[in-house]
């Protein structure tokens, strides 16, 4: 353990060595030879590397890579890989597994555009933050029909596509990391590989004009990422089983609808909302009544109506083409501009006070007039459902005013309701078009895309249902890592013994179990007294003790997530968890001559029969229905189980440096996800059982040399067997597999000592 570093990759060698009984790595010290490699760590907290010079009982002296020769306390040295090993693509094949290695290794390959590495049953695709054509060496060279991707992924997306093929069971590829890592893009990446395995270009075309269309009303600029997804999204591939692609279904949950209304400084609501003001044309802008994007109160509010060096105006260009490219019906489209129009302009509906109780009416200008026209109302109708409730008394309907804040929840719930009802009908539509073949349909491959871990300096309802999700797929990430590990060495017909592993299993807990969080959280939002402060004592009485919560001061707490501590504060919780649509307001909608809004409440209808099959959850909401949470955790729960039916296989996506630029590798910030996806973990599980495994041409063409007698070429597998005996490796430190060698940890490193030897 170095010192000062916790989890350092070091003490877990140590104790697998010594597991092993292995002397020289029970002290810590064996590579302390001289000129040996190592990584020392400076006062500065870096690692920087160097040989070894000479030691002296606890002393080691060390010359550094710039010359300088240092003497470093034990502990505070490690070793190396050897140079072969700079820029392997599967970090399992490192001999030495410690964090400056690791780094190193990701550091190297960064440096030449290969962005994707293998860390034993996960792939790590770190954020290149440039465009394809700059991809370097690594890019298929668009011969024949290969796409122009990095081989990295390419290969690794086929090897899903093979296993689809051969054991004939559905694959799913579950792409995680925080916001701006890259997944968006990554899961495109996949897309295009996947369909191009399957020789589906048109629906590769589609597909492509898909992510145009989801990312214009699902995606927004926030405080850490200018175009990340407020929505998770579950793009299933479908293939006949001759292998050829026969269609797609897209899935869209977690829709995060309050960003319509409400507005964080800085950032933005949808995109779509500026591409439309920006970009359509005067006879549309006539129609729908549309002013600039800072007219509106509802974009306006984020004080940042544009986003660098985008063109919102080009961008509705391209959204009208993708959305006539998957055939959407001119007066569908007018439709879906027309609801987007009214949104805007029931956004700056006024209200006026009209007594001193804080009852309200509304003001009649030109913002309630062109929504009830856009909406297909009567003005009248609107300006009462806004502005007025119903209360039963016997048998009569009594009709009251409402008050300020009344009047807004209903005006901000009618939108949410609108706008979330127009993706899932988008959602919809993409599906028509995009439809599998269900004849000839054999086995699918889905990939997931979820809102990214979030940690904020405030952090509300939405940060926490996102938080929860990746809570849950963390665990599903933690379970497989294992499972496909362990079944790696059933399939090469090894002799295993099973590895415990910890996961976040209390966080989720602490959530989810019958007395957890969201039950609490929902006897509160069923309480009509309860407010956001009784809902925090409520949790810091229950969890006083608990390790993965705190309570912080009055309105705030914090979990203990698998990826950090975050700080929830709870203002709207249970307003926000209620999601409160008056059936008034329904009953307007119904009524409106805009077909796609009565089509929205006709959804409603439907789906709430049906919730079981349904992912759109966020969109059914009403007074009578469930909360949010306890859908969302329905739901949740579903999708996992859809997804553990799969094989599941996992990318994460790593962000290199918080500037989103290219080239650059901020150490400590690739360590701290590389430790929230406990990849050194997962490394050194790989490692614990047959650290290393190499297939047995690889071995023969890497170690080949070291034979004396140079034996004539002949099957890989004897080759191999030659070389073990031939250096005495103690068959309690290898296996040898169907297809690979299993080695157990350090004994490739003796044999690549022996190789510079020689
Ligand atoms: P969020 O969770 O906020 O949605 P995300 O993980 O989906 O974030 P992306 O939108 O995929 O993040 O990527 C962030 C940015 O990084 C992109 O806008 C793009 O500029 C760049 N980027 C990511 N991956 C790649 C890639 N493979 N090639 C080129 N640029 C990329
Ligand atoms: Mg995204």
């Amino acid at each position: 353990k170095a010192p000062g570093k916790e989890n350092c990759g070091v003490r877990l060698e140590v104790n697998k060595g010594s597991d092993l009984g292995i002397s020289g790595w029970a002290n810590g010290a064996y590579f302390l030879k001289k000129d040996f490699p190592i990584w020392c760590l400076l006062a500065s907290g870096q690692w920087q590397s160097g040989k070894v010079h000479s030691t002296s009982g606890e002393d080691t002296r060390v010359m550094l890579s710039d010359g300088k020769v240092l003497t470093m306390p034990m502990g505070t040295v490690l070793p190396a890989n050897p140079n072969i090993l700079e820029d392997t693509d599967d970090l399992v094949q490192l001999s030495f597994l410690n964090e400056p290695s690791i780094l190193h290794n990701l550091c190297c390959r960064y440096s030449q555009s290969k962005i994707y590495t293998k860390a034993g049953p996960v792939l790590l695709a770190m954020n290149p933050f440039k465009g394809a054509e700059v991809r370097g060496n690594e890019l298929v060279t668009g011969r024949g029909k290969k796409p122009r991707v990095s081989s990295g992924i390419y290969s690794w997306a086929k090897d899903a596509f093979i296993a689809m093929m051969n054991d004939e069971v559905n694959q799913s590829i579950i792409i995680s990391g925080e916001s701006g890592a890259g997944k968006t893009q990554t899961a495109k990446v996949v897309v295009e590989c996947l369909t191009n395995l399957g020789s589906g270009s048109a629906l590769e075309e589609k597909l492509r004009q898909t992510h145009v269309i989801l990312e214009a009303f699902g995606n927004a600029k926030t405080s850490k990422h200018a175009n990340s997804s407020r929505f998770g999204k579950l793009i299933e591939i479908h293939f006949k089983p001759t292998g050829k692609v026969c269609g797609a279904k897209i899935q869209t949950f977690l829709l995060e609808k309050m960003r319509v209304i409400q507005l964080a400084r800085g950032e933005r609501s949808f995109h779509v909302f500026y591409q439309l003001c920006a970009g359509a044309p005067s006879s549309l802008k006539e129609r729908l009544n549309l002013k600039t994007a800072r007219e509106y109160n509802y974009l306006k509010q984020g004080e940042c109506l544009t986003i660098g060096d985008v063109d919102d105006a080009q961008q509705f260009h391209v959204l009208m083409e993708a959305l006539d490219d998957l055939q959407i019906h001119k007066d569908y489209q007018d439709n879906a501009f027309a609801v987007l129009s009214a949104i805007l302009w029931l956004g700056n509906i006024s209200f006026r006070v009209v007594d001193d109780k804080n009852h309200v009416e509304v003001v009649t200008d030109e913002a309630v007039t062109s929504a009830a026209k856009l909406m297909g109302c009567n003005v009248q109708d609107l300006i009462s459902v806004l502005s007025t409730y119903r209360t039963q008394a016997g048998n009569d309907n009594i009709v009251q005013k409402s008050t300020l804040p009344k009047a807004i929840q209903t005006r901000d719930a009618m939108v949410k309701f609108m706008y979330s009802g127009l993706f899932f009908w988008l959602t919809e539509q993409i599906n028509l078009s995009l439809e599998v073949e269900k004849r000839n349909a054999g086995k699918s491959i889905c990939i997931l895309d979820i809102c990214g871990f979030e940690s904020f300096q405030k952090n509300g309802f939405e940060q926490f249902c996102i938080n929860y999700a990746n809570e849950k797929l963390q665990q599903l990430f933690y379970h497989c890592a294992f499972k496909l590990e362990q079944e790696e060495y059933a399939k090469d017909g090894i002799d295993w013994k099973k590895v415990h592993f910890e996961d976040n299993q209390e966080c989720l807990n602490l959530i989810e179990r019958p007395e957890g969080l969201l039950a609490l959280f929902d006897e509160e939002t069923g309480s009509p007294k309860a407010t956001d402060l009784t809902f925090v004592d409520k949790l810091k009485r229950h969890f006083f003790v608990n390790p993965c919560f705190k309570g912080k001061g009055p309105g705030a707490f914090t979990i203990r997530h698998y990826a950090g501590e975050v700080l929830y504060t709870t203002n709207g919780f249970l307003e926000k968890n209620r999601d409160t649509f008056h059936s008034d307001s329904l009953h307007l909608l119904s009524s409106c001559t805009c077909q796609l809004l009565k089509s929205f409440v006709s959804n409603v209808s439907k789906q709430s029969g049906t919730p079981a099959n349904s992912l759109y959850f966020n969109h059914v909401s009403d007074s009578q229905k469930r909360s949010i949470s306890s859908n969302f955790k329905d739901q949740l729960g579903r999708m996992m189980q859809c997804l553990e039916t799969t094989k599941p296989r996992f990318i994460c996506c790593i962000k290199p440096n918080s500037m989103q630029c290219p080239g650059v590798l901020e150490k400590d910030l690739v360590l701290q996800q590389l430790r929230c996806f406990k990849i050194f973990e997962i490394l050194m599980l790989s490692r614990s059982g047959y650290a290393t495994r190499i297939t047995h041409q690889e071995f023969v063409r890497r170690y080949n040399l070291l034979l004396l007698k140079k034996i004539v070429p002949q099957d890989a597998l004897v080759t191999s067997i030659a070389i073990l005996q031939h250096f005495n490796i103690h068959p309690d430190m290898y296996q040898v597999g169907y297809t690979k060698l299993f080695f157990r940890i350090g004994q490739l490193a003796a044999l690549d000592e022996a190789k510079t030897r020689t």
